[in-house]
């Protein structure tokens, strides 16, 4: 007989069942909807490896948001010069880092002369999701991640950081000169500007296979900089940019002459009204150079762009500059064009 308890037990387990189902199904296909080919690049020869982290999210239908924050997070865990707590000090033997994130919606978060935090993009993102804010620096960023529960480290410069500080300090000369790439290194090997290596960010942005862009910048900034000094890396607009309707972009080179312009936003906003991503970066490269007119020789800055039909370019002011790229078909460094090759004149 089909009683009540019956009716109640049967129809408690097709619920289960249906909810069984539903999960099993959700872990099978957590992306159904597939729109776009992934695809990620990230600035200098750093970013190969970074590009490979990020494509464990990427490749399997994850999150363009979470790529970019594990991608880069490679690079601030490799004990190099550059990026994280073993890159170049500022000129008072001080590491001192900035970081930013922007996702698909507008949502960003950026972290600023933050010091013994091993993973500042992390925090960055925290600050874009926990807090009302957008930006926080210094000790308060550091309270703030130590809160997030990031642990304090103790800051240790790589071999490298610490042999390039120490010849820094036989002239401390305050010359903010950066990645001027040495004629004699090749096109993927690390600059060195008077003998010491000078690269110190990386930046990638990223797309994944539901169309939705992201971007992420991280860096120790300038090389034995002055104490406080901020480059474009943390600051929205200059140093990274995401529009999802749009593109998405991240500068390297000389933070202040990209922070002028808001370098990545003005990338953006020449790929919206139809450039393609190399000559959109190539135009605002342009930009900075005819603002500084024959200073241009002594700096250089480079973009990296992502437009949102999946194409990808960039461009530099000094020749040398070079990205890391990644797609379902290919996995490669690419050089990017610049306007001065050397020998030109400008
Ligand atoms: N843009 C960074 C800064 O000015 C440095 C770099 O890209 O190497 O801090």
């Amino acid at each position: 007989m089909f009683n009540r308890r019956k009716f109640l037990q049967s129809s408690l387990l097709s619920s289960i069942g249906l909810t069984l189902g539903k999960k099993i199904f959700a872990n099978e296909r957590p992306y159904p909807v597939i729109k776009n080919n992934p695809i990620v690049i990230s600035t200098w020869d750093a970013g190969l490896a970074a590009n490979k982290d990020a494509w464990k999210i990427l490749g399997s239908g994850g999150r363009a948001l979470d790529a970019v924050e594990a991608g880069v997070m490679v690079t601030e865990s490799e004990q190099s010069c550059c990026v994280g707590l073993g890159a170049n000090p500022d000129r008072d033997g001080f590491v001192t880092l900035d970081a930013s994130i922007m996702d698909e919606n507008f949502n960003c978060g950026s972290v600023a002369f933050l010091e013994r935090i091993k993973h500042p993009i992390s925090v960055a993102r925290r600050v874009m999701e926990k807090t009302p804010h957008v930006m926080l620096v210094g000790s308060g960023a550091q309270e703030f991640a130590v809160a997030e529960g990031f642990p304090l480290e103790e800051e240790k410069l790589s071999d490298d950081a610490e042999k390039n500080y120490k010849e820094w300090l036989k002239k401390s000369e305050y010359k903010p000169i950066i990645n001027i790439e040495n004629k004699k290194s090749s096109a993927f090997a690390p600059a060195k500007v008077n003998g010491e290596w000078n690269h110190d960010t990386i930046g990638m942005v990223a797309m994944d296979a539901q169309g939705n862009l992201s971007g992420s910048c991280t860096t120790s900034g300038m090389g034995f900089k002055m104490r406080g000094r901020l480059g474009d890396s943390p600051i929205i607009g200059a140093g990274l940019f995401v529009d999802n309707e749009v593109g998405a972009v991240t500068a390297t080179g000389q933070g202040e002459d990209v922070i002028r312009i808001c370098g990545s936003h003005t990338v953006i906003e020449f790929m919206r009204q139809g450039l393609s991503p190399e000559e959109a970066c190539k135009k605002t490269v342009e930009r900075i150079m005819k603002i500084k007119g024959e200073a241009a020789k002594q700096i250089q800055v480079a973009f990296i762009a992502l437009n949102k039909k999946g194409q990808v370019g960039a461009y530099a002011i000094q020749k040398g500059f070079s990205y890391a790229l990644k797609t379902n078909k290919e996995e490669k460094m690419v050089s990017a064009k610049s306007v001065l090759n050397g020998s030109d004149k400008w």
